[in-house]
């Protein structure tokens, strides 16, 4: 099955029709814009040439049949193939340095070989989705702003090889997904990564109730709950919480300190961005230590 960048959505909204019915498990390849809809892939393109009401297009929705509200909507990422150049900006006033900085500026880096190329420097492809997710139970979530639903979580570990869970709040949970990255540092600081036009293979299956409150992921070898806060204290609390019931539930012999004391020990908190709307923020645990534990 093949789904084209033609129909993007610019929120998660439950009002969205759905431009493709999936029966589970449905594996698919899903072509996406980059952030920018593929307005700047040129040198000579100008950052002042953007329309900014095409920001963020997430390719979909897709209506997953037999999802219902409270079921999670399990989506594991087989392969991303990026295109073979990317872009990058900064620009005054956006992200953590925009006020060192007047005007705005891009540049686009070629891919290849798992090579980026910038400035002088080569730099090992890190490929990962910016926004995944599905529609909110009421109202619209901008593309750009990350929460329970997924979206815009700018997450290293979104990549090939993961499986991410999600709560579904709305009939057919309304799937989408877009804002592919070539590279990207922890944090996004500049507001931007190399910002990549991709299409993504992924399967999507549903597991009957189970809706966690935040997205998690499973990898091969770790777990990790992404909590999207106004503030990344608030973020690392939720996310520490949220993990220490998870690994409650999983590692019953052991009581909640001696869960807590492990996650001190072997357990990571990580930052996943620091310059949308919210913060997100991952606390991430290694599997070996949780024996036999799934999702
Ligand atoms: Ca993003
Ligand atoms: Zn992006």
């Amino acid at each position: 099955m093949y789904l084209s960048k033609d129909n993007v959505i610019f929120n998660f909204n439950k009002d969205h029709t759905p431009v493709l019915r999936v029966t589970t498990p449905a594996t698919l390849d899903v072509e996406t814009f980059d952030c920018f809809s593929n307005q700047l892939r040129d040198p000579s393109d100008r950052m002042d040439q953007l329309d900014w009401e095409r920001i963020n297009p997430a390719t979909g929705p897709i209506f997953v049949e037999g999802a219902e509200p409270g079921d999670t909507l399990k989506v594991s990422i087989n392969r991303i193939n990026l295109n073979e150049k990317g872009t990058i900006c900064c620009m005054e006033n956006e992200g953590t340095l925009g006020h060192m900085i007047k005007g705005t500026h891009i540049r686009i880096a070629p891919i290849e070989n798992g090579i980026v190329k910038y400035l002088n420097f080569e730099i090992p492809v890190k490929k990962m989705i910016g926004v995944i997710g599905v529609a909110p139970m009421e109202g619209a979530i901008n593309t750009g702003t990350p929460g329970h639903h997924g979206g815009n979580m700018d997450t290293l570990m979104i990549t090939e090889g993961a499986t991410i869970y999600f709560h579904v709040a709305v009939p057919g949970a309304l799937f989408a997904l877009g804002d592919c990255h070539a590279v990207m540092g922890d944090g996004e600081i500049g507001v931007s990564a190399l910002e990549c036009p991709a299409t993504i293979n992924l399967t999507l299956d549903i597991i009957k109730g189970k809706g966690p409150e935040y997205p998690v992921l499973e990898n091969k070898d770790e777990f990790a709950i992404i909590v999207s806060k106004p503030t990344v204290d608030e973020a690392i609390f939720r996310a520490t919480e949220l993990m220490c019931e998870f690994l409650e539930q999983r590692l019953t012999t052991y009581s909640r300190p001696e869960i807590i004391m492990l996650m001190s020990l072997v357990g990571n908190v990580q930052i996943s961005q620091v310059v949308d709307p919210e913060k997100t923020v991952r606390f991430v645990f290694p599997k070996k230590y949780a024996p036999g534990a799934k999702f």
